[in-house]
């Protein structure tokens, strides 16, 4: 395995335009379950998730509805307030700081990447701490809006302060479209990296799914180094989509790869 995170910190130093992907996977280690995993969610409750793909209807259905359980019901991912980022989100900020990593795409949407210093995050599936207007999708923090008293007065649900419309959480459920302005710069930043590294998804959930595809398939023949640091083999490594994977867990294996890469920078400064 340490000769893999050796290759690994030579392709990241050597890269020129490197992206990391990330899943529920790398914020295990924080406490906060993942879906598919031995441990996961889903795993264990699998009603759990048929009850999930129900949100979307009910909140095009009833908005004040889809507020009301949201401020009452359990939430599926414990208390996201409370949760501290891990040595792999801190593994990751670091490569932002070196200059080498260039953005990352992360389907967590428990803010755990901006807590530890990464600036550029495409939050693709939204963030539990924010509210999107339906229509002109405007994001707003939720702590600017008193939730508990808008549904006390009866004033559910939220409205945008730019149009007036209705809010949702911008956590992206089932059947919803990705927002198309992230879903635009994803595509564009997975079609521009020469190296992708692939952290904690079980790589099913499409279209986010179809992002390291992209990176293997880009114009001009050429194509992006694709590394996976995954807890077991997904469907990007079955599938050969992934040059290699590195096995085990990303708070364990980021860090030490940074730390090699900052070793091969001594040696040799970073562009
Ligand atoms: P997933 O549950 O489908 O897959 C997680 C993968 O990470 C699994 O293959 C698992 O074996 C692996 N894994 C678990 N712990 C690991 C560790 N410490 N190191 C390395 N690998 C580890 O997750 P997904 O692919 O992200 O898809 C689930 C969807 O659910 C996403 O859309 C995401 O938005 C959402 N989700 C988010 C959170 C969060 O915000 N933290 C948590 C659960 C689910």
């Amino acid at each position: 395995m340490m000769d893999l995170m050796k290759r690994a910190a030579a392709d990241l130093a050597k890269s020129t335009y490197a992206i990391a992907l990330t899943g529920a996977g790398i914020s295990t280690e924080s406490g906060i379950p993942d879906f598919r995993g031995p441990s996961g969610i889903w795993t264990k409750d699998p009603e759990a998730e048929k009850r999930a793909y129900q949100s979307y209807a009910k909140f095009q259905r009833n908005p004040k509805e889809y507020w009301e359980d949201r401020l009452t019901g359990p939430s599926l991912l414990g208390d996201l307030d409370k949760m501290a980022p891990n040595s792999g989100h801190y593994a990751l900020a670091e490569l932002e700081r070196m200059g080498i990593l260039k953005y990352l795409i992360t389907q967590n949407i428990d803010g755990l990447h901006q807590k530890a210093g990464n600036k550029r995050v495409l939050d693709y599936h939204g963030n539990a701490f924010k509210l999107r207007c339906v229509s002109c999708s405007a994001r707003f923090e939720a702590r600017e809006f008193d939730l508990r008293r808008l549904r006390m007065e009866g004033q559910l649900p939220p409205l945008c302060q730019r149009c007036g419309d209705v809010l949702k959480s911008d956590v992206v459920h089932f059947h919803e479209p990705i927002p198309a302005d992230v879903a635009q710069q994803s595509l564009a930043e997975a079609g521009k990296c020469d190296l992708m590294l692939v952290c904690g998804t079980s790589a099913v959930v499409y279209p986010f799914a179809m992002l390291p595809r992209v990176a293997k398939q880009r114009q001009l023949g050429k194509e992006a180094v694709l590394i996976e640091i995954n807890a077991e083999p997904t469907s990007l490594t079955e599938g050969k989509v992934s040059d290699y994977l590195i096995q085990g867990k990303t708070g364990q294996i980021l860090p030490k790869i940074v730390e090699e890469v900052s070793r091969i920078s001594e040696r040799q400064p970073f562009k």
